[in-house]
């Protein structure tokens, strides 16, 4: 019986790593600002083509920060077909989430999507580059400016994304990214933000620890823990020379995907732009009768995933109704992201599209 999970984690060179790990425990620097945070944080500036970055625990606590860091105040408009880490981070960070709907296509929220839920006490929008596809970044950027709105991208799908060659992070005001290992790059647990304002950097890294402003003066803002520490900091800086290798591979079975599905009558593949340098987070399909293939994989030791189902605007603590994003429920009951991952065999590709042949 196979066990085909939705992603299949990187795991470090072990050489490399057990030798970063007994530089810490002869150093005894486990966190704060030691010096593979440093050198991580450096790395992923890099990679991402950013003038400003900070990493964290993980990216929801990041994604709390980046909401604090502006200061936003009301309400602020965000997708309901995200994971709920999104949402939730607006409300630990005070704020009023208010869902608009998504494009059938995009499967993203839309400069007009969001335009239509504005009202005076909206301060800001958060959309979410879903499977790493990119929103409209450029409308966004001219709504937000015409209308004095921040804006925050989770770009937790989208590590190393670029659109016409721009990283993503260079869009909106501030960009969060999950290294959690279900994603592209992952540190165990953690999470980035990146940002063109190097203003932001102080209030940034101050509300990471604890608002503390210096020792003498004690805090000065209502900041939290969200330092990411020195192990999962080496583990970074092992795992960030392998990526460029499980791009490429995802991208091969991605196209192995495409070949065998793409003719099944009843599918629908989301399409991503070819002017997008891809992260390839799941492979993400649409059909009409998902819940079947959901249960026919699953006995097959097939465990794909219903990325995002329930809506976050079903959720009892969000205020909010399905009935009023009618394309977001329309792809949330028909969603089903597969496995995808480097090493992933084609047998198992063609063992899972089997499946979805015959049932769909
Ligand atoms: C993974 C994920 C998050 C949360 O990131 P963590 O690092 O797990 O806290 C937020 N938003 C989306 C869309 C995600 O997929």
């Amino acid at each position: 019986m196979r066990n085909i999970r939705i992603v299949r984690p990187l795991v470090p060179d072990e050489e490399k790593f057990f030798g970063y790990l007994r530089e810490i425990f002869d150093s005894r620097v486990f966190s704060n600002n030691g010096p593979f945070l440093l050198r991580l944080e450096e790395r992923i500036k890099e990679y991402l083509g950013a003038a400003n970055g900070a990493a964290f625990c993980n990216g929801t606590v990041a994604l709390m920060v980046a909401l604090r860091g502006l200061e936003l105040s009301g309400k602020v408009i965000v997708t309901p077909f995200t994971f709920p880490a999104t949402v939730n981070a607006l409300q630990w960070a005070g704020l009023e989430p208010v869902f608009c709907d998504v494009d059938t296509e995009t499967m993203n929220i839309t400069p007009e999507t969001v335009a239509k839920a504005l009202t005076p006490d909206v301060s800001g929008i958060l959309p979410v580059h879903v499977f790493g596809n990119p929103c409209d970044v450029v409308g966004f950027g001219a709504l937000a400016e015409e209308r004095g709105l921040k804006v925050i991208y989770d770009a937790a799908h989208a590590f190393g994304v670029e659109i016409n060659g721009e990283p993503i992070g260079n869009f909106g005001d501030i960009t969060m990214f999950s290294f959690h290992p279900t994603k592209l790059f992952h540190t165990g647990e953690g999470g980035f933000l990146t940002y063109k304002d190097s203003v932001l950097d102080g209030p940034i890294k101050q509300l990471r620890n604890f608002g503390i402003e210096s020792d003498e003066v004690g805090t000065t803002m209502n900041g939290l823990n969200g330092k990411m520490n020195e192990i999962q900091a080496a583990l970074g800086l092992c795992l960030i020379d392998q990526v460029e290798k499980e791009r490429y591979g995802r991208m091969i079975i991605s196209a192995m995907y495409v070949n065998f599905l793409q003719d099944v009558r009843g599918v629908k593949i989301l399409h991503i732009p070819q002017n997008v340098r891809r992260s390839w987070q799941y492979f993400p399909i649409c059909l009409p009768n998902r819940n079947y293939i959901f249960e026919e994989l699953k006995k097959n030791g097939v465990f794909a995933r219903k990325y995002f189902y329930p809506l976050c605007n079903e959720f009892k603590h969000f205020k909010g109704s399905v009935e009023n994003t009618p394309n977001a429920k329309d792809i949330s009951n028909t969603i089903l992201c597969l496995p995808l991952y480097g090493d992933l065999g084609i047998r198992d590709v063609e063992f899972i599209c089997d499946i979805i042949a015959r049932g769909a």
